[in-house]
């Protein structure tokens, strides 16, 4: 029997706003879509988080012996600057900027992604589509949505109709939103726009001359619209009607229910039976967002160089701060909360090292696999990490216990107990212990660098400033810049 027959899953499912039992659409197999990132700028933590919500429910769902295919794509197509129909393209104005072909800046910023998430231990994907890698199959899927009515062509662009498309079906099914509450809330069109209605969205734009990323269509040389990506490659890899779609709350509206419109539009059928949404990351009590300028990178947590911290932090202890939160609870980034989740940390991990030195006993003086179903439970209930990590530390006060000969375990349990432990923490939680982190290099990089800064201020007291300068110089060759301020100096890397 696989465990996924006797662990129950409830999932809070944003469609029906409710938890719902989990059931595979075909039993031991589940299809999973997460959007993935617009690789135009190094992901913030923010974004981190969202991804890391999922890595938790795809290791879940793979412990519990599910054959799972995981598809999370890239955006490089470029979404428009205000995540409308209008403006520039991110990845082409960031490729105007440092001059610099698109699909360079997608390089750059795909391998930056995949550095970090590597560096904070997520198990890959098992197919990353790329937007521009799928450029025929969103040709196809607007010729069938126009095909069955709901899109129209006008001046080489493709727009969904979304009044026609609401008189038979319902859009607003997952956001809660009703059509006429929109269009009473959305400006007249400036007549600039060739759209129909405002909350129409493009399927296909035509693209201005300055244009650079465009492919030839029936309809104009252009690109494919935001939303049509997502609804492309999921079902390509996963078929018409797959089993959960994911993203960060606030892809809901419109991406999420502009997908919806586009699958039933296309083939008849609602797209997927579970949609999870994510909550944020905040930081002074805002959203943590590239935007606005309110956001932290993850190698500045490394290396402890940003102003809203006093020290660096391990991948491992950023990823534990991280699952100490429900994954549909808003998180407020502190230092306080990190520098207290290190603790934790360091205390969780004491005790694992501390698993292979207790002593057997003929009795156990706790129930050992009550306390594994509630590791278990906490994980089938809408994957709780937060009170896994409670059961873990209950856990933790046995393994003291045991040590300090104030509780017994018989060497059955103990195997049960060990591993239990040994499941959640590395296979489920995705933690590592420190001592293997330092692989990471940032560690060591942070370490070779804050050396050669004080070698610099030596040389610098020794008025060696031919010294000094060819420290400062050639790290800034390497990418490392050192920043001269009040209170010392402090670096920071470009990629
Ligand atoms: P983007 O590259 O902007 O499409 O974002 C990639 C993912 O990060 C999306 O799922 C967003 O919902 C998510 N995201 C963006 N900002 C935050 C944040 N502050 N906290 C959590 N997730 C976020
Ligand atoms: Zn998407």
């Amino acid at each position: 029997m696989k465990l996924f027959q006797e662990q129950e899953i409830k999932i809070y499912n944003s469609l029906s706003g409710q938890k719902e039992t989990f059931k595979s659409i075909t039993e031991g197999y589940v299809g999973m879509y997460v959007c993935g990132p617009t690789v135009y700028s190094n992901v913030h933590l923010g974004n981190v988080r969202t991804f890391m919500s999922f890595d938790i429910i795809f290791r879940y769902l793979k412990h519990l012996g599910y054959k799972i295919r995981y598809v999370r794509n890239i955006t490089d197509a470029g979404h428009l600057e205000n995540d409308a129909d209008v403006g520039e393209d991110r990845i082409a104005k960031k490729a105007r900027l440092e001059e610099i072909e698109p699909m360079e800046v997608v390089q750059r910023y795909t391998v930056d992604f995949h550095n970090i998430l590597n560096t904070f231990n997520f198990l890959p994907p098992s197919i990353e589509p790329t937007a521009t890698g799928h450029i025929i199959e969103q040709i196809e899927l607007i010729k069938t949505i126009l095909e069955n009515g709901f899109a129209y062509e006008i001046n080489g662009s493709v727009y969904f109709d979304v009044h026609k498309y609401d008189k038979t079906n319902n859009y607003g099914v997952l956001s809660k939103r009703k059509l006429e509450d929109l269009i009473h809330n959305t400006r007249e069109l400036d007549g600039q726009s060739d759209k129909k209605n405002p909350q129409d969205f493009a399927l296909w734009k035509k693209a201005e001359p300055q244009h650079i990323m465009r492919w030839p269509s029936p309809w104009s040389d252009g690109f494919p619209g935001w939303h049509l990506e997502c609804t492309a490659m999921s079902t390509k890899y996963l078929g018409d009607h797959f089993d959960i779609h994911g993203g960060g709350m606030d892809l809901k509206f419109p991406h999420h229910e502009c997908e919806i419109a586009q699958n039933e539009a296309a083939k008849g059928k609602t797209p997927v039976n579970f949609w999870m949404h994510a909550n944020m990351l905040i930081m002074n009590g805002k959203k943590m967002a590239k935007s606005t300028g309110n956001f932290i990178l993850p190698t500045e947590i490394f290396t402890g160089n940003n102003e809203h911290i006093t020290k660096s932090f391990s991948p491992s202890v950023a990823r534990f701060f991280m699952l100490q939160a429900h994954y549909r609870s808003i998180l407020d980034f502190t230092n306080n909360g990190l520098l207290a989740s290190e603790k934790g940390f360091n205390r969780l991990m004491d005790a694992v090292k501390d698993l292979d030195n207790l002593q057997l006993a003929d009795t156990s003086s706790f129930n050992v696999l009550d306390w594994k179903q509630k590791c278990y439970d906490a994980m089938n209930d809408d994957f709780n990490s937060p009170i896994l990590i409670a059961n873990l530390f209950e856990g933790v006060k046995n393994i003291n216990q045991i040590k300090e000969r104030n509780a017994t375990i018989t060497s059955n349990d103990f195997e049960i107990f060990k591993s239990t432990i040994h499941t959640f923490v590395f296979d489920v939680l995705g933690l590592k212990d420190a001592a293997t982190e330092v692989d990471s290099g940032t560690s060591k990089l942070s370490g070779t660098v804050e050396l050669l800064i004080k070698l610099r201020q030596e040389a610098r007291a020794n008025k060696d400033f031919a010294l000094s300068d060819k420290i400062r110089d050639e790290l800034a060759e390497i990418g490392i810049q050192l920043n001269d301020g009040k209170e010392g100096t402090s670096f920071s890397t470009s990629p």
